[in-house]
């Protein structure tokens, strides 16, 4: 049976819910998908169940669960979801139940942060950091090959690290999260608030003269065509970025860092800032090696398959 099983990776966000039946190589076999009924606990268990039926065969052995949100993932309860209504949901005993297999659950930017060692822009390393750059921030830490995950599982919530007190307020609760400062959401407000103050602005243009419509898109379409104040919010938020970074990079030492998420179809326009701001602000940059600032490589599957990985690994480690 070893070598030969394959697991369900499942990765809960907060508009969809993705499946997969994936390999041990990491190949995705299968897949299906779903709308997360977000403000319904009992109908998201029930999809993430109905999924699971839908692509299980009996080669699987597992099933695997990445959550956004804070997951405990020594009993397999979703605490605590800043952006999303969940609290204290017990996803494991509930799927593992319903299904008769055994389920990890960890949070989404864990498991996504496992698949990007394993099968993605981490491979090579053992000491990997992911930082997701969406509508908020998360991350994920593979210290020596493995995940780290804190005593309960809630390690690398790094979006909610204050970076600016009295600053923007967070989903959290709390003001001045790094994530309200350097992600999309950033972007999308200091796009919104440009082109608010510039009745002639190409943000404005791009976005039909409609000030509520201005999101990222725009700012991403506009900087692309030159447009000097799109190019400074990336600026701004890329440098929050690489600040972030270079504070997380001194307190973990890893040999890369991808990063991750929705805002990274910007590309370098990101990552340019991000990657100088880093590099000036990490602690003796000439005296340690280069650590290389890269995207991610397995997009939106990385949630689902690393939570496949990761629940076949724990299933290997059960069983030794
Ligand atoms: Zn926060």
């Amino acid at each position: 049976m070893a070598g030969t099983g394959e697991a369900l990776g499942i990765d809960v966000g907060g508009t969809k819910i993705n499946a997969f039946r994936v390999a041990r190589d990491g190949t995705i076999v299968d897949r299906s998908d779903a709308p997360t009924p977000a403000d319904d606990e009992e109908r998201t268990l029930a999809t993430m169940v109905e999924l699971a039926q839908e692509l299980r065969t009996p080669d699987v052995l597992a099933v695997g669960i990445g959550a956004a949100g804070m997951v405990d993932a020594t009993d397999g309860v979703l605490r605590f979801a800043p952006n999303l209504a969940w609290r204290d949901l017990s996803i494991a005993s509930r799927v593992r139940g319903a299904l008769g297999l055994p389920c990890q659950v960890d949070n989404d930017a864990n498991t996504a942060a496992y698949a990007e060692y394993r099968f993605g822009a981490g491979r090579g390393y053992r000491h990997v950091l992911l930082v997701t750059v969406g509508t908020g921030i998360g991350g994920g830490i593979v210290s020596d090959g493995r995940l780290f995950r804190g005593a309960n599982g809630f390690a690398a919530e790094i979006g909610h690290i204050i970076v600016e007190p009295g600053g923007p307020l967070c989903g959290c609760g709390n003001r001045g999260c790094w994530e309200q400062l350097a992600s999309g959401r950033a972007i999308d407000r200091m796009g919104r608030e440009a082109a608010g103050a510039d009745e002639g602005s190409t943000l404005r243009r791009l976005a039909g003269d409609d000030l509520e419509q201005v999101s990222g898109r725009h700012v991403t379409e506009a900087a692309r065509q030159g447009d000097e104040v799109a190019l400074r919010i990336f600026a701004e938020a890329g440098r929050r970025l690489g600040e972030g970074i270079a504070g997380l990079v001194n307190v973990l030492d890893p040999q890369v860092v991808v990063v991750g998420g929705g805002a990274i179809v910007a590309g370098d326009l990101l990552l340019g800032p991000a990657r100088a701001s880093f590099h000036e602000a990490v602690e003796g940059p000439e005296y340690r090696p280069r650590v290389p600032l890269v995207a991610a490589e397995l997009g939106n599957d990385a949630g689902a398959v690393g939570a496949a990985a990761l629940a076949l690994e724990e299933l290997g480690r059960v069983m030794a």
